[in-house]
């Protein structure tokens, strides 16, 4: 028995968290445990599900968070790999609801599989969507090889370097990751710091914010779509390195033929 059987909305859900998290691992973007996904699956919760009883005690999330009353959340498991997670991903993530008093949380499927450490931020930055009005559920923290790269050169840390010259790789790079990718500077991993300077830089119109020598952070209204972003941004970073391979400064294209794309594609940026 499962929480998913006959919830065919919220199976659906959890089936693209499997199928982005074997892609995740295939890409060589999540080697042992690496990366984190939270998805907030509230609107597939039915009375049923609300009046089932938790399967752990409640914990404490770390934060008091308002914004999230009354929601669930999926979350990977602490420890668990990306990889096991593609085959089962009941068995290497739980669903968990938020305790009224919006400081705790409580596992209720189908195993009792502690969330991921990072969770009070990834709930943090989803508290901060919903405040928002942001249509956007699902976040995503992996570790792009090629992104990564980049950021170890302080010329792709400052703001929008990187932005621009991904995007001038290929059109599609824009059109299909309009906000570009915002730059946080290295911090610890799990710190409240790192978690405040991702959700201030998702507040500068960013879907995609990279983590300095670490991953990026991605959010979007699904986990599909917060992947494809990253995906579009490594592939434009992997064309980048290319040419450098083949011993040449890639032109890129020009800013007129960006500002034509946002015009005629209606870009945000
Ligand atoms: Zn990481």
């Amino acid at each position: 028995m499962s929480i998913l059987d006959d919830r065919p909305g919220l199976k659906a859900e959890i089936e693209k968290v499997a199928e982005v998290a074997g892609y995740l691992w295939q890409k060589g973007w999540a080697e042992r445990n690496g990366g984190n996904i939270t998805v907030n699956v509230t609107r597939f919760v039915d009375d049923t599900m609300r009046a089932m009883p938790a399967i752990s005690e409640p914990r404490p999330i770390g934060k008091t968070l308002p914004d999230l009353a009354g929601c669930w959340f999926y979350c990977k498991g602490t420890g668990k790999r990306m990889r096991d997670l593609a085959r089962e991903p009941m068995a290497n993530g739980s669903i968990i609801r938020i305790t009224p008093d919006c400081a705790h949380y409580e596992i209720v499927a189908d195993s009792p599989v502690s969330p991921t450490s990072e969770l009070p931020s990834h709930l943090a930055v989803h508290g901060y969507l919903l405040a928002k009005g942001s249509p956007y559920r699902a976040s995503l923290h992996t570790h792009p090889i090629e992104l990564v790269a980049l950021t170890h050169s302080p010329k792709w840390m400052e703001k929008d370097a990187a932005t621009r010259m991904l995007w001038s790789m290929i059109p599609e790079t824009k059109a299909f990751c309009p906000r570009g990718l915002g730059m946080v500077p290295y911090m610890l991993p799990s710190s409240v710091e790192l978690a405040d300077a991702t959700i201030k830089a998702i507040d500068e119109d960013y879907d995609v914010v990279m983590w300095e020598k670490h991953g990026v952070f991605a959010v979007d209204t699904d986990i599909m779509d917060a992947f494809d972003q990253v995906d579009v941004l490594n592939k434009a970073a992997q064309i980048y390195i290319s040419a450098k391979n083949m011993g040449f400064e890639p032109e890129g294209m020009t800013d007129a033929q960006m500002h034509e794309l946002s015009t005629v594609f209606g870009l945000p940026k």
